[in-house]
């Protein structure tokens, strides 16, 4: 499955939307054309706002489709990359330009053809660009191989043609052709410079539509972005000026064009975290558990055991440890074969956690047939009847198995960390610089080699206050 979201067929949902949005960007150029050139009240903020979004978007989408280039590695991408870039920078410098916003004539020392030549430049280098992505898609096709240096490389042309572009508008808007007369765009109408412009729209939405097919939600979004353009272009040299309803109805379009692409670009970003948010829940999950019995693992035991004891020290609580060993597996292998073995391990591994109930209480799997129990705050007495209680339960499961009882049964060892201010805890405590889980683990020696199926508990390191339960044995 390819890991990006756009690049996968569109769902139902987006082509819906993006018919919505066709039929939308149809409906605002059959509406407006007719009224193209009416004067609406000059609204002097429209345009800064107007211009400041699509400067967000464009730069915000040429920097996605730049990550994007970089994972997929496709030259379409770059181009795309390359031509938002443009578009972005270009209409930055056009609002600097743009008469009224900053100063009456616009900052820069721009001309009276200077806003004019920056639309041409930024409307007929958009198109361009994309047009060049599909000549290098279509190159790399055949012989040519696109490397990240050619990627660059269009990105650093299209900056670098904005800025001469612009200083060109800026500085030789006199000796360039006259393209707006007294506030109106009637000459770059019928100038070859607007046939250009939309030649370049509309060949690049037809290589788009060709290409694509709209075979996937990237392709789908290019498509609304350059019909969007396209009937931006249209409106604009429609309105013939600016403030007309055509000039207006442009701008709405433009901010269109600017944003499809960003929102597809956004959606799959959401999508991709919650997609990363879920994977690493299940690695999570895979590294902290154990594949046959579903247990915790020994790798997080170290790790919970390690903070127990810490925890336990810190609050003066006890902590208990039961070390638990299947009795005589080896001989079940032998007998009836690992895959029994490994139902078996399943079974036991299942008991032993349903006789767990505080929240905290944890069972792993140690290693091999060894199990081992963690209960914090839980003082000798309970470990034990917790420990006794899984000794029955196994024994309940009734597992056929060639010992002295016929079934399969356990031993548990079970020590208690006292870390309490009672008499008991500081006596124990003074005795006791062992590791609770070291003399959990020759409690468990002890019961095998008292015969197996019991429970001892107690402080086992000097022979001590031993206590084994279980097949009747008990000393103190
Ligand atoms: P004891 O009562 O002294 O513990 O004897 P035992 O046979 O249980 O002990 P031993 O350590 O000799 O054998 C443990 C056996 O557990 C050997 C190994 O094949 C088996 N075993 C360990 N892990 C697994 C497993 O994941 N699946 C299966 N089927 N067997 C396992
Ligand atoms: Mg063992
Ligand atoms: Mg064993």
């Amino acid at each position: 499955m390819n890991k990006l979201i756009t690049s996968r067929h569109p769902t139902r949902l987006h082509r819906w939307i993006a018919l919505g949005l066709a039929l939308g960007i149809g409906a605002l150029v059959a509406a407006v054309l007719p009224f193209a050139g009416d004067k609406l009240p000059a609204c002097l903020p429209f345009l800064p706002i107007f211009c400041t979004a699509v400067v967000l978007t464009e730069a915000i989408t040429s920097l996605l489709m730049w990550v994007r280039y970089r994972m997929g590695k496709s030259p379409i991408d770059a181009a795309l990359s390359a031509a938002y870039a443009f578009s972005s920078l270009t209409c930055a410098v056009q609002l600097l330009i743009f008469p009224g916003v900053f100063s009456p004539t616009g900052l820069l020392g721009a001309g009276k053809q200077t806003a004019v030549w920056i639309w041409v430049l930024w409307h007929g280098g958009f198109p361009t660009l994309v047009l060049l992505g599909f000549v290098a898609h279509w190159l790399a096709q055949s012989r040519f191989l696109f490397r990240l240096k050619h990627a660059r490389l269009l990105i650093l042309l299209a900056l670098a043609g904005s800025v001469l572009g612009c200083v060109i508008a800026v500085r030789f808007s006199d000796a360039l052709p006259m393209l707006i007369k007294d506030g109106s765009y009637s000459l770059l109408r019928h100038s070859p410079f607007a046939f250009y412009v939309v030649v370049a729209c509309v060949t690049a939405l037809a290589a788009q539509l060709a290409s694509g097919r709209l075979r996937t939600a990237l392709d789908l979004w290019l498509s609304i972005a350059l019909l969007a353009f396209l009937a931006d272009v249209t409106l604009t040299l429609a309105g013939s000026a600016r403030f007309t309803l055509g000039w207006y109805g442009a701008r709405v379009a433009s901010v269109i064009a600017s944003s499809a692409l960003l929102a597809a670009l956004l959606v799959e970003i959401s999508m991709l975290y919650s997609r990363l948010a879920r994977i690493n829940e299940d690695l999570e999950e895979k590294a902290n558990h154990d594949a046959l019995t579903g247990l915790y693992n020994r790798g997080w035991f170290d790790a919970a055991y390690a903070r127990e004891c810490l925890v336990a020290r810190h609050q003066e609580q006890p902590l208990s440890v039961l070390m638990i060993d299947v009795d005589h597996f080896k001989l079940f292998n032998d007998t009836y074969g690992h895959a029994a073995g490994d139902e078996c391990l399943r079974r036991v591994a299942n008991a032993l956690q349903g006789c767990l109930r505080r929240q905290g209480d944890a069972v792993s799997r140690y290693g091999g047939e060894e199990f081992v129990v963690l209960l914090p705050g839980c003082a000798t007495a309970s470990a034990v009847s917790i420990a006794e209680a899984m000794r029955s339960a196994v024994r309940k499961l009734e597992i056929p198995a060639q010992s002295a009882s016929g079934r399969v049964t356990i031993s548990l060892g079970v020590f208690t960390a006292e870390s309490g201010k009672s008499k008991a805890a500081k006596a124990a405590k003074s005795a006791q610089a062992d590791d609770p889980l070291q003399c959990a683990d020759a409690n468990l020696y002890r019961a095998k080699a008292a015969g197996r199926d019991r429970v001892v508990a107690g402080r086992s390191a000097m022979g001590a206050s031993l206590i084994g339960i279980g097949q009747g044995a008990l000393a103190r």
